[in-house]
């Protein structure tokens, strides 16, 4: 079996950490591994693999020694300046910005929903919103089976989902309240300790956030149904680890609730924990560190014909990033 050669870039934040966790997990046939962040990590070491691996700056060069594939977590700006370098050089991209994910020839990748679209990519795969990815596993064999006429999300979304800056100041306001003193954000408008803050990327004119686009746009390209309806609402919470989110739901067809639990708990990547008078549902703190989309608080909407609101919880982290782009790479390999 071919070994390859693999570029992690944005090595030192908070999705390459985990993307190095998850690789550590798997047994998978590459034979060099690269770590890349920005000038400023230059010779940081890391411990890889039982190994120490130096951090290298990323440079136009830095796709010269040929590498078969690159995963990309180190935002917009950084994807779309060398991605396409990566690409000329013959190396495959998985990328994890928004760079790229509503272009129409780079595929937008679920492996558990569209995996059969990777190969149509010419160079980049983008890795979807990590809160459109675990709402799309819990949904397209719910689209299969019923045909999805309408979408609602709220969300409610931990602060690692903002990077190593998120989770500063979720501790820094937990300190605060602890020693009473003044602290000043890194990240955040507004505290987020205590609160909870219905703006997650910047504002459109249109009034929804760009999060909240995203969510409808991906989910779209992702269940090939550019006219479906969908509406959001993206909401930041004190949380440091895993999204959570209420979906509601309104099909075309009629449903039986058994039938569509079963469905659920019959499909890829999905754990259903739906027993509500043992008090058990999806929870952050329990979908932390796994790499599967918890299912639960099932429950017929009785407004509508033919509806059902669904809890669904993931590791933002690892199946809203790390896991889901390793997985397609494990799809490629
Ligand atoms: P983060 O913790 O802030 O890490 C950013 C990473 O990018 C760091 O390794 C940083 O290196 C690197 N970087 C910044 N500028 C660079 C440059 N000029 N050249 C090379 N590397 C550079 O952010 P994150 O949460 O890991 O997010 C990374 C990307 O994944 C973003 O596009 C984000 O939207 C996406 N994403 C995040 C999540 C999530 O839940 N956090 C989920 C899905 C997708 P230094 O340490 O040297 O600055």
């Amino acid at each position: 079996m071919k070994n390859y050669k693999l570029a992690i870039v944005g090595a030192t934040g908070v999705v390459g950490r985990c993307i190095l966790k998850v690789l550590e997990e798997k047994n998978l046939p590459i034979s060099k591994y690269v770590l890349f962040a920005s000038s400023k990590s230059v010779g940081k070491q890391i411990s890889f693999m039982k190994e120490n691996y130096t951090i290298q700056e990323l440079t136009e060069d830095s796709f010269c020694e040929g590498f078969d594939f690159a995963i990309f977590s180190a935002g917009t700006s950084v994807a779309k300046k060398f991605a396409p370098i990566a690409v000329k050089n013959g190396c495959v991209v998985i990328d994890n910005s928004s760079a790229f994910r509503m272009d129409c020839d780079v595929p937008l990748i679920v492996p558990e929903v569209n995996s059969e679209d990777i190969k149509a990519n010419k160079g980049i795969i983008a890795n979807p919103n990590c809160s459109t990815i675990q709402a799309v596993v819990a949904l397209k064999p719910l689209d299969d089976k019923y045909n999805i006429k309408r979408i609602v999300y709220s969300t409610y979304q931990a602060v690692s989902g903002a990077g190593s800056k998120g989770i500063l100041d979720l501790e820094n306001g937990i300190n605060a309240f602890s020693t009473n003193e003044d602290y000043s954000l890194n990240k955040f408008p507004h505290p987020i300790f205590s609160n909870c803050l219905p703006h997650i990327d910047v504002f459109l004119d249109n009034g929804y956030t760009k999060e909240e686009e995203k969510m409808i746009n991906e989910t779209r390209k992702i269940l090939k149904n550019p006219d479906l309806n969908v509406t959001a609402t993206t909401v930041r919470v004190p949380v440091f680890n895993s999204h959570s989110e209420s979906i509601n739901v309104e099909f075309e067809k009629e449903f039986d609730l058994n039938d569509l639990i079963n469905t659920l708990k019959n499909s890829p990547g999905i754990i259903v924990q739906n027993d509500s008078k043992s008090n058990i549902y999806p929870m952050a703190i329990n979908s932390t560190n796994n790499n599967e989309v918890f299912v639960g608080r099932i429950r017929r909407d009785f407004s509508i014909s033919s509806g059902v609101n669904l809890w669904v919880v993931a590791d933002n982290i690892r199946k809203g990033a790390a896991t889901n782009a390793i997985q397609i790479l494990e799809r490629m390999i």
